[in-house]
């Protein structure tokens, strides 16, 4: 689930551990461990908490070690503790492995395990395969051989690094559901769950597939199938730079990103849009522009913050090019018996690509014969991988746990494709023309409410005491609505609420009264004087009402206590624009609070588990 990074070459591989596992902090953890090979030792070092108290029980010691594996947990089984951190041995305590994902049949093999005389010292999973790997080897007396004959007893997700005293001048890395990168330097190789830690040192990567494992030495590398077939891998350019993984002077990655939004969209649309023919070319989906023509219907599957831009989507789909759209949850999808047609298109929104139940969903759809396409953010993920077609986002890399600019890409990609799908179908040029006129004044507009950031600040001073807080919007804002909701929730732990404005009088508005503050996203549409009937609803039962509302509305100021006015756009672009107060609402509501923002408690970056 968390981060994985492994070295070996020239370098002390304490230090390239190290800064490699902070590098992967982002993605949010509670526990911290490397294992190295120094003077035919095998040492390991682990610590719940963070990687700077990892560094606290590393330093000193000073050990001369070029090849090593660490890690950062996510607890799934066991609780976080020092104990339970990885790496993990066998019962040999000769060989060390770090893990992310789940050993799902952990259970039934540790019984037997036991039964053969083995012996557990920890509550994970993980333990479970060092041992199985550890017995194995006492058998073959050959690594490899062993962790592929381990790895074909395991039912679950894995990305594994193995390191062994008996071998001490190679790494064995593996995957099943779990990200695992290789990075190709000059004598020297990192391996990672995510090239995020990989890029200070190459930007030469292998993306590892499922069921392939590598065989790395200094010197060079072999990669195989697990069922041991060899295997040819492109060698990919990682396409962001370093600059990028850095602050960059903000406070918090969240606001950095935040205020990356007005370029990332442009990145976005840049090269797609033909502004001056109202149209869109997008040659990710050139092969499949066919089936998109044809198909009588559409489904979005994702989760999260994407499941909310995918509701968007779905709004500009239906209204650009009268296509039925669905909107599903990833994990749902998969476990239901989802009634699909051949010609149905399937769009899978992630922004890492390899969030778990949003990858299974792509297999469950494939597996029915649907044309399956990706939209996603991180270049040579599973989900870019496993589709047969898609769009990057090209947002950059986001670092912080709560999604920001991966929001609005996802939003502005769907409003390109609906564009693109509406050209096709019967949208005439003219309002091809406004649309795309509209979309590249956006990156402006975005700036000029960044520039009120302020004003936002004193909004959240203002409600610091709430402990409830209801988010409405009606239409394209109602998705937003929800995103707002969520933001609040992931990084300030204040109980939040999203809703369809109207749906409001169908239960919710018995929460409402003094201590309930509501937000109400109200910018100008044909549908702005119903909203205004919902705020006067909450204001007559001692609702407080903030209202993000359109410049030039002069009637919004009677009804609403606070009022943060956005430029005015077409509404299908609206929440590219209304959700930014919305992002820096929750983010100014967690500094306040004193909330770990980029790291919020429980939450991990990517969830590559079920
Ligand atoms: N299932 C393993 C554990 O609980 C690995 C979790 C992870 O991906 O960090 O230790």
């Amino acid at each position: 689930m968390c981060g994985i990074v492994g070295y070996i070459g020239e370098r002390q591989a304490v230090d390239v551990l190290v800064n490699g596992l902070k590098r992967l902090e982002y993605r949010g953890y509670d526990s911290a461990g490397l294992s190295i090979i120094s003077d035919s030792n095998l040492i390991t070092y682990k610590k719940q908490g963070k990687v700077a108290d990892l560094e606290t029980i590393i330093e000193g010691k000073n050990h001369r070690s070029n090849i090593g594996i660490a890690h950062t947990r996510w607890a799934t089984h066991g609780a976080p503790s020092d104990v339970n951190a990885h790496p993990h041995r066998d019962n040999s305590g000769r060989i060390s492995i770090v893990h992310n994902g789940i050993i799902e049949n952990y259970g039934l093999l540790k019984k037997a395990l036991i039964k053969r005389g083995y012996s557990f010292h920890t509550e994970t999973d993980t333990e479970v395969l060092a041992v199985l790997i550890g017995a194995f080897y006492e058998q073959t007396k050959n690594l490899e051989l062993s962790v592929r004959k381990a790895l074909s007893e395991v039912v679950g997700t894995f990305g594994l690094l193995v390191l062994s005293l008996d071998e001490p001048d190679r790494i064995i890395a593996a995957r099943r559901g779990s990200p695992m990168v290789l990075g190709i330097g000059d004598g020297e190789y990192i391996i990672a769950s995510d090239a995020t830690a990989i890029i200070q040192y190459t930007k030469q990567v292998i993306y590892l597939s499922d069921n392939e494992m590598a065989i790395v030495s200094k010197d060079n590398f072999a990669t195989k199938t697990i069922d041991n077939i060899e295997t040819n891998n492109q060698i990919h350019q990682i396409e962001f730079d370093l600059e990028e993984l850095e602050k960059g002077g903000f406070e918090h990655f969240m606001l950095k990103e935040i205020h990356e939004q007005p370029y990332t969209i442009q990145n976005a649309y840049k090269g797609r849009l033909i502004a001056d023919k109202g149209n869109v070319k997008l040659g990710g989906l050139r092969n499949v522009a066919d089936k998109l023509r044809n198909a009588k219907r559409i489904i979005f599957t994702a989760c999260g913050t994407s499941w909310h831009s995918a509701l968007v989507g779905e709004y500009m789909l239906e209204q650009l090019a009268g296509v039925p759209v669905e909107v599903e949850y990833a994990s749902e999808f998969r476990y239901r018996n989802p009634v699909l047609y051949p010609d149905d298109i399937v769009f899978a929104i992630s922004q890492s690509g390899e969030t778990a139940d949003t990858l299974a969903a792509v297999y469950e759809a494939k597996q029915k014969g649907c044309t399956v396409l990706g939209i996603v953010n991180v270049v040579g993920s599973s989900i870019a991988r496993e589709t047969e077609a898609g769009i990057y986002i090209h947002a950059g890399p986001e670092i912080g746990v709560a999604s920001t600019k991966a929001f609005t890409s996802q939003v502005m990609v769907l409003a390109l494709v609906a564009l693109y799908l509406g050209r096709m179908k019967n949208l005439s040029q003219l309002d091809g023309k406004r649309i795309a006129s509209e979309i590249i004044q956006l990156p402006d507009k975005i700036n000029q409410i960044l520039a009120r950031c302020e004003d936002i600040k004193q909004i959240a001073k203002k409600y610091i005491y709430a402990k409830n807080i209801l988010y409405l919007g009606r239409g394209y804002n109602f998705p937003v609505a929800l995103e707002g909701a969520l933001k609040l929730k992931e990084i300030s732990y204040i109980h939040a609420e999203g809703y369809p404005a109207a749906e409001m009088k169908h239960g919710p508005i018995a929460l409402i009264d003094e201590n309930m503050p509501v937000v109400f996203i109200a910018t100008k549409d044909e549908i702005y004087h119903k909203i205004i009937s919902n705020i006067e609803e909450v204001r007559a039962r001692g609702g407080k009402v903030i209202a993000i509302a359109t410049e030039g509305d002069t009637q919004i100021k009677q009804f609403a206590n606070d009022v943060f006015y956005i430029p005015e756009t077409l509404p299908m672009l609206t929440p590219i624009l209304s959700v930014v107060p919305l992002q820096l609402l929750a983010y100014f509501f967690a500094k306040e609070l004193g909330r770990p923002i980029d790291q919020p408690r429980n939450l991990a970056k990517s969830v590559t588990v079920e």
